[in-house]
């Protein structure tokens, strides 16, 4: 295992060397984690990620669920063209806080509709176009299966939905108690994207440079 995390540290030290891209990125994790929030936005090759996919779908309207600062959020925004919008949750207001300035300093902020509050609470009032091209779900892991039964009847067809943090380790074999029970939870939401239909997508594996356990982004294609 030490050998194999060692590994991982020097791709993820290249990859962030080459991968970076404007200063915002680096702004929104250093302000991140000087005002104590969690530290846990995508990783730049996550972003650069959800940056293409949403450009080779054309998206027009993105729903984002999990705010934190505005990482990920400014990564999605730079791939609406105008017209477009990206409407993204967040219950925490420090977190909203930060991300609206991080917003307005990429230049993006007219494209984002940010929402404080409980995301299910939220996606019961909000006013949204009848059919989204992208909803990216990265929020509290209980209630991963509601955002996505939600997304699996507003998102239009060739359209995708995305979940960050889906287990791809055996919960037997991952080292803490609590990791192990979201794990099993989780993994009866894998179960529930697997049995949908043939060609769902797919599962990819990333490491977490500040964690001791590989995690998922399962990119779900609706038919
Ligand atoms: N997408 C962000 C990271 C999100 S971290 C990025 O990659 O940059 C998860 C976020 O979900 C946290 O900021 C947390 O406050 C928020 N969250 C947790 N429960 C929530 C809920 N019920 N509704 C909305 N947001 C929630
Ligand atoms: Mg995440």
């Amino acid at each position: 295992m030490d050998d194999l995390r060692l590994a991982y540290q020097h791709i993820i030290a290249y990859l962030e060397q080459h991968l970076g891209d404007d200063p915002i990125y680096s702004w929104i994790a250093e302000e991140t984690r000087r005002r104590g929030l969690p530290t846990i936005q995508v990783t730049p090759v996550q972003g650069r990620l959800l940056n293409l996919l949403a450009q080779l779908l054309n998206a027009r309207y993105i729903l984002e669920i999990g705010t934190l600062s505005g990482y990920s959020g400014v990564w999605l925004a730079r791939a609406v063209p105008p017209g477009g919008k990206l409407f993204t949750l967040e219950i925490n207001p420090a977190c909203v806080e930060v991300a609206r300035e991080s917003f307005s300093r990429a230049g993006v902020a007219d494209r984002i509709e940010l929402h404080l509050g409980p995301a299910l609470e939220t996606l019961a009032m909000l006013e949204l176009p009848d059919l989204l091209d992208l909803v990216f779900i990265d929020a509290d892991k209980d209630n991963m299966r509601s955002y996505f039964d939600w997304a699996l009847e507003r998102v239009q067809s060739g359209g995708l939905i995305i979940v960050d943090n889906v287990p791809v380790v055996r919960a037997d074999i991952v080292e803490s108690d609590d990791v192990r029970v979201h794990a099993q939870a989780a993994y009866r939401f894998n179960e529930h994207v697997f049995a949908r239909h043939a060609n769902w997508g797919t599962l990819l594996p990333f490491y977490r440079p500040n964690g001791d356990l590989i995690d998922g982004m399962l990119i779900y294609r609706q038919p």
